[in-house]
């Protein structure tokens, strides 16, 4: 473990993103999704200063409440946050084979639909960077509890860091709530984990945050690929997915 990796722990957020940003040499991305944890992020790294490229995949089926939230996060903080749409070409052959909401009618479709929209625009993002930051918690899931604060991921070939993993999502309201952070609306009306449109529902008191996502599969088979644990297993899709 290097030395980074074992002081993240002991640091606060934004000073970790510091640490962070004072060892990794070369570009630094965070993908954000607009989720809470993203926001939080999203207002850390604007308030800390440090350079980090931002990106998010418009996979074309987001709330119109994401969009606008798009729109006041780059207002609020002066960014610009790069935009990554998927291949068209694929899209349009994924939609003319398996009809516009075709992700609903097996495990493939969707997993299909997931890679074209998210996974391969995902790896361009990344293409060429250093270093990682996204808003994974540990207490999203079961299997996002053995995640490091930092680790080096195979898959994309950059060191993958989680800032925010030992915060739970009542320290996130909570400190979006202090800083005025903006948040998406969604969240208030029961959307705890917000992704495409189509693939995200409300959630009942007590159920995991996670039961809002593909809520029509098979629990344990919740993954778009864009998560890869450091033994090359999938983490289930985050919140920010
Ligand atoms: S979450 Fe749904 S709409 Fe979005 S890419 Fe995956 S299957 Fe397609």
């Amino acid at each position: 473990m290097s030395a980074l990796e074992q002081s993240l722990p002991q640091l606060k957020p934004v000073e970790r993103l510091k640490a962070i940003r004072a060892a990794v040499t070369g570009d630094l991305v965070f993908t954000t999704s607009f989720g809470l944890e993203d926001q939080v992020l999203t207002h850390l790294i604007a308030e800390s200063g440090i350079v980090v490229n931002f990106a998010t995949l418009d996979t074309g089926r987001l709330f119109p409440e994401t969009y606008a939230l798009w729109r006041e996060t780059e207002a609020r903080y002066g960014l610009r946050i790069a935009a990554y749409f998927p291949r068209h070409e694929a899209v349009e052959d994924y939609v003319a084979d398996q009809g516009i909401d075709g992700f609903y009618t097996s495990l493939d479709a969707r997993k299909a639909c997931c890679h074209i929209r998210k996974v391969e625009p995902l790896k361009r993002v990344l293409k060429g960077a250093a270093g990682w930051i996204t808003g994974l918690r540990a207490d999203q899931s079961a299997t996002r509890g053995e995640t490091p604060f930092a680790a080096w991921d195979e898959g994309y070939q950059l060191t993958k860091f989680n800032p925010l993993l030992d915060w739970s999502r009542v320290q996130a309201a909570h400190f979006a709530e202090t800083h005025r952070v903006p948040v998406s609306p969604l969240h208030a009306k029961g959307f705890l984990s917000i992704g495409c449109a189509p693939c995200t529902r409300t959630i009942a008191p007590g159920e995991p945050e996670r039961a809002g996502r593909w809520w029509w599969e098979d629990e344990a088979k919740k993954e778009c690929g864009l998560h890869v644990g450091p033994d090359g297993r999938l983490i289930r899709a985050e919140a920010s997915a």
